[in-house]
């Protein structure tokens, strides 16, 4: 619930456990002004303006708008954010009665919670869209960046997977199904949907496709190949049964199953086959990486986006609940490096620190040649995007651009979107919305 008006005081976690930092910087990005649309400009100024960004700045400022949103709103507004956004976005959206969480919980919240009408979400946007999904017809879903973009979610666009995925269906027919990660367009979970298929996060890959090999006797995994591989490996598929596709960019609309590395014989042979795409900020991790923590005595924990020789020899693996869990409940003392996107970790350090634990981010070693890099498009969602956001809705200005409808799809650079008609809208829900529906399924089944 949003309270009526929020005391912000740096004294009152939310359920993340974080707190926000008197002296520390409010804001992890500072764009310059052309990065924001023109609605968002004057905000931006506003807040350039401020004589610093440390808490004692910004909040007043960002109360003037924000409050008057939340008493305007009252229980009807939901305020969303994804773990990797940077710390203080994730304790302001607390602050604000809003909730914090992974992929899959996130993509719940319309369903779960008929009685908030205005969603607001600070995240990427395949996350908001398929919140957008889910759904009901009274409930709209906005997001306070459209151009907060997933790079791995634009290496599987759909006029890139369709080409081939169309092939595979052509010569495989009901013996294959489309498993695509939540990292993806509501185009692609249609596709799963339609295919047999479901959707899946890293907290459940290995359930959905255990799951959906009962029934196919083929998977097409989209679009994260680690998490493809590391999903086969907890499963016990044998390698040899694997066909990992090349990199995205290697392929053309016009790239024929004969065409791939291995040919069709491959394809046949395949119980598993992996589009070719990645996280940036998951690939940096390496073993040497993992060996040097643990020669200093530190326990590894990483996500499943990372290679599959860096998940084997780390402690453990799993969503960002998992490890943001692994950081909440360690015994005091303890040392842990972490393999994750950059903010999530400067986020579980501060936690950390409250509770005599030690936390690292895997990539920061000496003489490291990666840096350990924060999501840049998830961070794209700053504060002045979220003080514009609020403001302009309340006062039924906001822009359409922000609105989230099923199928969108926003160019990053140039910031223009477009739109399914509502027909082709009403065909992508029903498709994608049963894609996500067996997966809750399988996932609910398996948790009780
Ligand atoms: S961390 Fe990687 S996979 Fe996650 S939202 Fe950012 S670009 Fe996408």
């Amino acid at each position: 619930m949003i309270p009526p008006s929020v005391s912000l005081t740096s004294s009152t976690p939310g359920a993340t456990g974080l707190l926000l930092q008197p002296d520390l910087p409010v804001c992890q990005a500072g764009f310059p002004l052309d990065r924001y649309d023109d609605a968002f400009k004057p905000y931006a100024e506003e807040y350039l303006a401020l004589p610093d960004h440390t808490e004692a700045s910004v909040l007043p400022w960002l109360d003037s708008y924000v409050l008057p949103a939340t008493d305007y709103f009252g229980d009807a507004l939901l305020l969303l954010a994804h773990f990797y956004m940077g710390g203080e976005i994730v304790s302001l959206i607390e602050r604000y009665g809003g909730s914090v969480s992974d992929s899959y919980v996130l993509a719940l919240q319309a369903l779960r919670q008929p009685d908030k009408k205005v969603i607001v979400e600070s995240a990427v946007h395949f996350m908001a869209e398929t919140v957008a999904i889910l759904a009901a017809e009274d409930q709209a879903v906005w997001i306070t960046n459209p151009r907060a973009g997933c790079t791995m979610e634009m290496m599987a666009k759909d006029w890139m997977v369709d080409p081939i995925a169309t092939q595979l269906v052509d010569r495989y027919g009901d013996d294959l199904a489309t498993v695509a990660y939540m990292n993806t367009s509501g185009r692609l979970k249609a596709l799963a949907g339609h295919t047999g298929g479901a959707v899946c996060t890293s907290s459940n890959a290995h359930l959905v496709v255990d799951a959906i090999r009962k029934t196919s006797e083929k998977v097409f995994f989209v679009p994260d190949t680690h998490l493809g591989r590391n999903t086969a490996h907890r499963l016990g598929i044998d390698p040899a049964r694997i066909a990992e596709l090349p990199m995205p960019s290697t392929l053309s609309t016009d790239t024929c199953l004969q065409d791939l590395p291995g040919g069709l014989d491959r394809l046949d042979q395949a119980d598993l086959i992996l589009w070719g795409g990645f996280c940036g900020v998951h690939t940096i991790f390496t073993t040497d990486q993992v060996k040097w923590y643990h020669a200093e005595g530190w326990e590894v924990h990483v996500h499943p986006e990372c290679p599959l020789e860096v998940v084997q020899a780390a402690d453990g693996s799993g969503s960002t609940n998992y490890l943001w869990s692994k950081v909440a409940n360690a015994m005091p003392g303890a040392k842990l490096a972490i393999g994750t996107e950059g903010h999530f970790v400067q986020n579980a350090r501060r936690l950390a620190e409250t509770r005599g634990v030690e936390v690292r981010h895997l990539a920061d070693i000496p003489d490291a040649t990666a840096a350990g890099c924060g999501c840049a498009t998830m961070s794209r969602n700053d504060p002045p995007h979220l003080a514009g956001m609020l403001d302009l809705l309340r006062r039924g200005e906001a822009p359409d651009i922000n609105r989230v409808l099923p199928g969108d799809q926003i160019d990053d650079a140039s910031g223009t979107r477009t739109r399914l008609s509502s027909s082709e809208q009403a065909r992508l829900v029903r498709d994608a919305t049963l894609a996500l529906h067996r997966m809750i399924d399988i996932t609910e089944a398996a948790n009780t």
